[in-house]
């Protein structure tokens, strides 16, 4: 198991070139009182993960990320049994595992983030009620951030601070923003303050950041901070440029990044592209990372999705905690 999420983390970790910009932006939700959302990647490209030098060989597979996708099933490893083996015996020793369970601890993993969540408390309960470890990413000094926190860590669900930051395309960010402009002082106090919004947070990750993300002296500061805080990362990768996950590295900051963004297009067409690119993304790289927002056309999507998905596809749902990269 170790080993495991130790080869996947190696395999997703780094950052990489082939990011696309964060594009001029769009409203996050048609809730009115939603923020903005990242932008990502056009739909065609396929961002292919960053290869590492030290990798396994098996990332080589993931390097052919232009592979057709959405049309039609892969391929699938056969499929675990799925019976838990509840019968073993007590005596055993914990060398002598299930088989089910080994086989299941092989299989291709995806890590579910929702985004931009705190305002509608009913979105947030939606998502705590998915079938899945899905990480609830929270905007600081949002109405219900609290009361979703609370309700997520009491039902086992990852709970991470979505950390607005300053974006190229000069988007308002909202209340416990950084930027460029800051000093350092008034940085880390602010970093400070919307860490401190909403209890209890595992781990961080950016909204937006397209300018941000990309400056590394920033990126220092906030992560010598989370490393303080025993935090993780996820760099949502608003930017080619990004350098947060370097900087997470460099800090001691176990961190992965984004694979693809699931809702920048909400059409069920897209939406399922973008997930069947996820799930590609997961069985040639070992694991990925998925981003989605609170719209209701994607709570839906995953309510019919994610039921019976291991059974379905193969892939199994991991807390993004599953998938970090530790630093070296
Ligand atoms: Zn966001």
């Amino acid at each position: 198991m170790l080993v495991a999420v130790l080869l996947a983390a190696v395999l997703l970790g780094g950052c990489s070139e082939d990011e696309s910009a964060e594009s001029a932006g769009q409203p996050s939700e048609s809730v009115v009182t939603a923020p903005a959302a990242e932008i990502a990647e056009p739909p065609t490209e396929n961002n292919p993960p960053e290869p590492i030098a030290s990798a396994a060989p098996a990332h080589s597979a993931a390097d052919g990320a232009d592979a057709p996708y959405g049309l039609g099933m892969p391929a699938l490893e056969p499929l675990p049994a799925p019976q838990p083996a509840e019968q073993e015996p007590p005596e055993q020793s914990p060398e002598v595992a299930p088989a089910a369970s080994d086989e299941a601890e092989a299989l291709p993993r995806l890590g579910i983030i929702i985004d931009d969540v705190g305002n509608s408390r009913s979105a947030g309960e939606r998502i705590i009620a998915l079938p899945a470890p899905v990480a609830l990413a929270i905007m600081p000094f949002t109405r219900n951030a609290q009361a979703l926190a609370t309700l997520a860590a009491e039902a086992g669900k990852p709970v991470m601070l979505h950390l607005p930051m300053e974006n190229l395309a000069g988007l308002a960010i909202g209340e416990g923003g950084l930027s460029t402009r800051m000093s350092r002082a008034d940085f880390e106090a602010q970093l400070q303050a919307s860490l401190n919004a909403f209890t209890p947070v595992q781990g961080v990750n950016n909204h937006m950041g397209s300018k941000l993300t990309a400056d590394r002296e920033r990126m220092d500061w906030l992560m010598t901070q989370l490393a303080a805080r025993q935090l993780f990362f996820v760099d949502s990768r608003t930017t080619k440029e990004t350098q947060a996950a370097f900087a997470a590295q460099a800090a001691g900051v176990p961190s992965v990044s984004r694979d693809v963004f699931l809702d920048n297009e909400r059409t069920q067409v897209e939406l399922d592209r973008e997930f069947r690119l996820a799930l590609e993304r997961a069985r040639k790289q070992g694991a990925a990372v998925l981003i989605g927002h609170p719209y209701p056309e994607t709570l839906a999507f995953l309510e019919r999705q994610l039921p019976g998905l291991e059974m379905r596809e193969g892939v199994r749902l991991v807390s993004v905690q599953a998938l970090l990269r530790q630093p070296h």
